[in-house]
């Protein structure tokens, strides 16, 4: 039998718990196609073996010239230079450019020999194979120098980088077809109770669909990690014990949801402790909401059994399950980024537990940002989480914070701060 009165841990305990037994370090890498390496992070330093661009190139369509020849050059006294061929883009130059020569150019084309400028067309005018100059341009006018990018030996991006499209661009600017990259951690996630109803079936009565599955599935994604479906199942220990053992069985890091309480349907603890060592090390953490969050750890495979309530079990996956897949998947865990404000209402803690308390952001008409609590405090609600810009953590010693109370406002996405920014 589950002991009911469990002792908690507190949040930062529990955090400890999890680094020292979990462990979490990258699972190793593998080398893939750059088109397969969005969302990828970069297991290796990236150092330019050749600058980019190549080679000395125009940056407008012109005349190459010797920046000497259009000295004095002006509307109305412009200079006569004698045109000498073309460079044409994507080949070697086959003009060499000589006193009083302009060759024509376009933009990207290699700057050719003899010439250290290019006269925009614009300034031009062309009659035969005389080219009148009208603007007088200094050496290295309209000109990228080799290496102006990217210069050979420069480490242009690190290990730990999420590689994105502009990431990707750079390595495709080296004309790298390849890239090592840390293996992604494979997440096995599964929602228990009779009344959990998978997504695009009919509800039948009594019946609710299923949350947790999908927005941890997403939160996954979100965190470097490759989700694995897995399905609803009921609260029986034979089928839970199935379940999990083929949970393990596919995948580096578990995450159940439901079943957690102290109810007699509640038996997910008893599920993971039986399937192996060192069993559960973490049954409930003084926080709310997410009191029952209960963590296994079998045969180096840790096993998240959130609570069933839809906020508490994403809140509980950001707080304590995306450090871990993060690391695993060779990121950095994300800061969360933070914003100050003023509470724009009383905001209660539960005695003896961090609290954590969802909040919208606005400015009031004196420019300050105020934090108001999401009126459902019910952590049943899925949209408490939608609603919220981010959330405040109340200490378990304090027993509320009052109204107009200066706070710290964590935001839930880097993107929402630009959002209540521009508010
Ligand atoms: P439990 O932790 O299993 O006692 O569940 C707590 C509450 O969360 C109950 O109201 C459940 O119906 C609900 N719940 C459990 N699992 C899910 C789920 N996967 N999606 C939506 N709600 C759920
Ligand atoms: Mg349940």
């Amino acid at each position: 039998m589950i002991a009911v009165f469990r002792k908690l841990l507190t949040f930062e305990e529990a955090q400890k718990v999890i680094l020292e037994h979990v462990d979490p370090k990258p699972l190793g890498f593998e080398e893939i196609p750059l088109l397969e390496a969005t969302g990828r992070v970069l297991a290796q330093n990236i150092t330019a073996d050749r600058n980019i661009p190549p080679f000395n190139r125009s940056t407008v369509d012109g005349y190459a010239v010797k920046a000497q020849d259009t000295s004095g050059a002006e509307e109305n006294r412009p200079n006569t230079l004698r045109a000498c061929g073309a460079v044409h883009i994507g080949e070697e130059p086959k003009v060499i450019i000589g006193r009083k020569e302009a060759a024509e150019i376009v933009t990207g084309a290699p700057i050719p020999e003899g010439a250290d400028a290019v006269v925009m067309v614009e300034h031009t005018e062309r009659t035969g194979d005389n080219v009148r100059i009208f603007s007088a341009v200094a050496r290295n006018a309209n000109i990228m120098k080799a290496g102006a990018d990217i210069k050979k030996g420069e480490t242009v991006l690190r290990s730990g980088r999420v590689l994105g499209s502009r990431e990707i661009g750079v390595l495709a600017a080296l004309g790298i077809a390849k890239v090592k990259v840390y293996k992604v951690p494979r997440v096995s996630v599964l929602s228990t109770g009779a009344e959990v109803t998978e997504p695009g079936r009919k509800l039948a009565p009594g019946k609710i669909y299923d949350i947790n599955a999908y927005s941890l599935n997403a939160a996954v994604v979100e965190s470097g990690g490759r989700p694995i479906y897995l399905g609803v199942f009921p609260d029986d220990l034979a089928e839970l014990q199935k379940a999990l053992k083929l949970a393990l069985a596919s995948a580096d890091v578990v995450l159940t949801s439901g079943g957690v309480s102290v109810g007699p349907k509640d038996v997910m603890p008893k599920a993971v402790a039986s399937l192996g060592k060192p069993g559960i090390i973490l049954s409930g953490v003084a926080i709310k909401p997410g009191k029952p969050t209960t963590i296994g750890l079998i045969e180096g495979r840790p096993v998240f059994s959130l609570p069933g309530h839809p906020t508490s079990a994403l809140l509980v996956f950001d707080l304590l399950v995306r450090p871990v897949i993060q690391m695993m998947a060779g990121r950095s865990p994300e800061e969360r980024e933070e914003v100050k404000a003023v509470a724009g209402a009383r905001m209660f803690s539960t005695k003896g537990r961090k609290t954590f308390v969802m909040v919208t952001l606005k400015r009031n008409t004196s420019n300050r940002m105020v934090a108001e609590p999401v009126e459902t405090g019910d952590s049943g609600a899925i949209m408490t989480l939608a609603k919220a810009d981010g959330f405040v953590e109340i200490p378990e010693n304090l027993q509320f914070v009052d109204s107009d109370e200066e706070i710290v406002v964590h935001l839930w996405r880097k993107k929402m701060q630009e959002t209540v920014r521009s508010r």
